[in-house]
């Protein structure tokens, strides 16, 4: 059985002072809830604060992006070193980096790759847009972005690998997908491609998140699905009650 993960991505929010409050809110709510694993991925620069409050704690910690090399001169990158030293996990690929940043399937590649070499758990994140949902290419994009982001990545077990199926229409939109379309995603498009390159046990072993617009109203249905492992937690991961409660949702 495949414990949930409930993990939240802050993006550009919270300095580190807004951080320790944050975390020391929701900390003894996540601490109350059972069987479900909950991860919280500040700002860089409220990590080394966030690791404080966290350690000796069940809620583990993650960054939001690495940069593939492990130093040199790459003005204003973080290494997956650097990040090894206070992070479990790090969220790479999200739509936003895609959108705004210019990650494609192979920078997303390097990037997991080099944090697995670091013993970092890669969140990667998959999703089509829009367009690609309505011209029915979701399949075609999300098998994609599995096949060439994950390509070449050697896995010894299912634990060093999650996965985020992110519709990009449905982050930060309100606008969340049905949560049987999530799930038939998911087992139409994302475990076999897992099955594909890791074999069939890994890849039922390899936790699967939905994300987009999760809150504590819709998150239940979202759980009930036998293909939904967990969430991925933009705007509601922000707010101490809702993401505990989204937490609870999936006891
Ligand atoms: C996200 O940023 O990964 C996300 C799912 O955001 P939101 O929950 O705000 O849609």
């Amino acid at each position: 059985m495949r414990v949930p993960l409930v993990a939240g991505n802050w993006k550009l929010n919270k300095t580190a002072a807004e951080a320790r409050e944050l975390i020391a809110e929701m900390l003894p709510g996540l601490q109350a809830v059972e069987n479900v694993d909950s991860l919280v991925c500040p700002p860089y620069l409220a990590i080394p604060a966030a690791a404080e409050l966290l350690d000796g704690t069940k809620v583990a910690l993650g960054a939001q992006n690495i940069y593939w090399e492990t130093e040199g001169a790459f003005t204003a990158e973080v290494s997956p070193k650097m990040a090894a030293e206070f992070c479990q996990f790090v969220i790479i690929g999200h739509s936003e980096r895609r959108a705004y940043f210019g990650e494609t399937d192979q920078t997303v590649n390097r990037r997991v790759k080099a944090a697995l070499e670091f013993d970092l758990i890669p969140v990667v994140c998959v999703g089509e847009t829009l367009e690609e949902n309505e011209a029915g290419k979701t399949s075609e994009v999300v098998m994609r972005q599995m096949r060439d982001g994950l390509a070449g990545v050697a896995i010894g077990s299912a634990d060093q690998l999650v996965i985020a199926y992110e519709p990009v229409w449905a982050i930060g939109t309100g606008k969340a997908a049905y949560p049987d379309d999530a799930s038939r995603v998911i087992g139409k498009s994302i475990r076999p491609v897992l099955a594909e390159l890791f074999g069939e046990e890994i890849s039922q072993g390899v936790r699967v998140l939905y994300g987009g617009s999760v809150k504590p109203e819709n998150a239940a249905d979202f759980f009930n699905e036998e293909e939904v492992d967990g969430a991925l937690v933009g705007g509601a991961s922000l707010k101490a009650a809702d993401f505990v409660a989204i937490t609870e949702a999936a006891g």
